[in-house]
């Protein structure tokens, strides 16, 4: 696409600053949208947009000179930025224009957290999508005066998984289309899910007891407003050089040098739930486990038990330089 072609279509008649191109991106966003458009091309139009303002954003100094100014290297490198981030940019306006109707379950967002967080808990603030309650029907999905009923296919769930199927993922159910109940009006706002879907930045309190793998509901308050919504995140585990975690155990690796304490060793460690201290018995070999009860993570908010701390141990290496000496120690007493 030629620049000329990319200001006829963001109709761009001046520019003094990329603050500009954005908005004026945004406002040419909300009315060529798909949802708010009567035109039968809106979808297309709607893309060649999209592509209009990447031509835009991606060929600064040839846009700028068509209006006789010069961007600054501030303004170029602010663009970097808007590139990277296009796509949110185009989930911000999706999910603002379909004026927050859910379509579906409500799909678990997956959030990564270090070894740390997950045993010290952690206050995070992270784009996500939400879901608030319709102001229009107070959540029920329908207008004031109409009632639904549980929807008997998934029992209100939305979605159906199957039992025998290790790890399936749960399928929107096809009678309520995830609505999990069934009304003969729909609130017009929520389109009948009773809730209003966000993309935003939200501050979360994930505690110290949430297990990867797992999903759950919190609260997440939205940084400008401070206004809570409904979120549904996922857990998984970052890579940690020594420990892992498995539920509320914290694993880890020992190297024990096995010819220099025979007899067995006590050993300090520092984890991330505090100093540990524990045993390792005369008879213990490379790759026996020590488990230590009690000294793995929180398993609950009352902080009343813990996991396990699981210690493999493995055969303490010694670096070159001290083989040569216990060499040289044999051969010149
Ligand atoms: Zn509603
Ligand atoms: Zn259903």
């Amino acid at each position: 696409m030629e620049i000329k072609e990319a200001i006829r279509i963001l109709e761009l008649s001046e520019l003094n600053s990329v603050e500009e191109l954005k908005s004026q991106f945004y406002a040419r966003a909300h009315e060529l949208h798909p949802d708010k458009s009567d035109d039968p091309q809106a979808n297309e139009r709607f893309q060649e947009l999209i592509a209009a303002y990447r031509v835009c954003l991606t060929n600064l100094s040839e846009l700028f000179s068509h209006f006789d100014q010069v961007p600054s290297a501030v303004e170029e490198e602010s663009v970097s930025a808007v590139i990277e981030n296009l796509d949110d940019i185009f989930e911000d306006i999706f999910g603002f224009a379909k004026t927050g109707r859910v379509l579906g379950y409500r799909e678990p967002q997956l959030v990564a957290l270090t070894v740390e967080e997950l045993c010290q808990g952690v206050s995070k603030e992270q784009k996500l999508t939400g879901y608030r309650s319709c102001p229009d029907c107070q959540g029920a999905g329908v207008p004031l005066g109409h009632s639904t009923k549980i929807c008997t296919y998934c029992f209100g769930k939305g979605f159906t998984q199957k039992k025998n199927e290790q790890n399936a993922r749960p399928k929107i159910c096809q009678r309520c289309q995830g609505r999990g109940r069934m009304m003969s009006h729909a609130c017009e706002r929520c389109a009948g899910f009773g809730r209003l879907k966000e993309h935003k930045k939200y501050k979360i309190n994930i505690p110290d007891f949430w297990v990867p793998g797992q999903v759950y509901t919190a609260s997440g308050w939205d940084t400008k407003t401070q206004k809570p919504s409904e979120l549904f995140l996922e857990i998984a585990v970052k890579d940690h050089p020594v420990f892992e975690i498995a539920n509320h155990d914290l694993l880890c690796e020992y190297q024990h040098d096995f010819e220099r304490h025979p007899e067995g060793r006590d050993v300090r460690v520092q984890t991330p739930m505090g100093i540990a201290l524990f045993s390792i018995k005369a008879n213990a070999k490379p790759k026996s486990i020590v488990r230590v009860a009690g000294l793995g993570r929180y398993t609950g908010k009352d902080h009343k038990a813990r996991g396990d701390l699981v210690i493999v141990l493995k055969q303490r290496k010694h670096p070159w330089w001290q083989k040569v000496f216990k060499v040289l120690r044999r051969t010149n007493p």
